[in-house]
């Protein structure tokens, strides 16, 4: 569903992705990994055109993106496929957890607004906080607002899920619920790319895990082959500080 092909991307002087060749298959969970600044958020962002880049072929289920982000049709497109979730939940605080979810659906494919409220109880309901509907993000803990994030996202029916660190910023003790509810929509099939830092996770639902350093993809394979047999001197030493 992604096809990246010697992307590259820089920030002024600084050369952030260098020939990232990625390709994602549907139903494929892949994980991203790297130290800070290496350019996993950057190579995300890239995906669903959050980010410009400027060399490279990229293809997002079939719609191609030009470089230098020119507004397009297949942008558009990509962005109603393309679901993300941030580190920060980036919610509308101005609206009900409920109107956060059926905004998307009844703005964007002008669901109903009956069918939007019955899909995000459903979305809700799966992860945990049907009960919290009626209420503001700013009445919600870490955990359950970035559940909220992930229900909006869905609710979107995207064939694609990008991740950006979504525990980064949550207590220890909400973590587990975020993962928990990540873990079943990799279960039911999703396909996802996932920037994280929790390793166990990662070696859990990743079927593939990428290591990122400086821009360039170092090192790759199943969490056995990268996490207990890596390759790459830097994916060692990388893995020694965060194991
Ligand atoms: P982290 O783990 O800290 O989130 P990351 O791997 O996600 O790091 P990126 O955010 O992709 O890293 O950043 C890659 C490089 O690009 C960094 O050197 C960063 O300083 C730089 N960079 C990111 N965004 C911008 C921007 N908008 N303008 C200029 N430089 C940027
Ligand atoms: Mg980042």
């Amino acid at each position: 569903i992604v096809r990246m092909e010697k992307l590259n991307k820089h920030f002024g002087d600084l050369h952030v992705l260098n020939d990232i060749d990625l390709e994602v298959t549907p139903g494929e969970v892949v994980v991203i990994i790297g130290a800070s600044g290496s350019g996993k958020s950057t190579l995300i962002r890239c995906i669903n055109g959050l980010e410009e880049f400027q060399k490279g072929f990229l293809e997002v289920d079939g719609n191609q993106l030009e470089p230098h982000g020119k507004a397009s049709r297949a942008l558009r497109q990509i962005r109603t496929e393309v679901g993300m979730v941030f580190q920060q939940f980036n919610l509308f605080p101005h609206l009900s957890v409920q109107d956060n979810v059926t905004l998307a659906p009844t703005k964007v494919r002008h669901a109903s607004p009956d069918d939007a409220h019955k899909t995000a109880l459903k979305l809700l309901e799966r992860v945990g906080i049907a009960d919290q509907a009626e209420k503001f993000p700013s009445q919600l803990s870490g955990g359950q607002q970035q559940r909220v994030a992930l229900s909006r996202a869905l609710a979107m029916e995207p064939k694609l899920m990008l991740f950006d660190e979504p525990t980064s910023a949550l207590d220890p003790e909400m973590i587990g619920e975020v993962l928990d509810a990540m873990r079943e929509l990799a279960r039911d099939g999703m396909t996802m790319i996932i920037v994280t830092h929790e390793m166990g996770f990662a070696r859990e639902v990743a079927d593939r895990v990428i290591y990122i350093h400086k821009g360039e993809i170092v090192e790759q394979g199943t969490p056995e082959q990268v996490f207990d047999n890596p390759q790459h001197e830097r994916t060692r030493s990388f893995l020694a500080r965060v194991l």
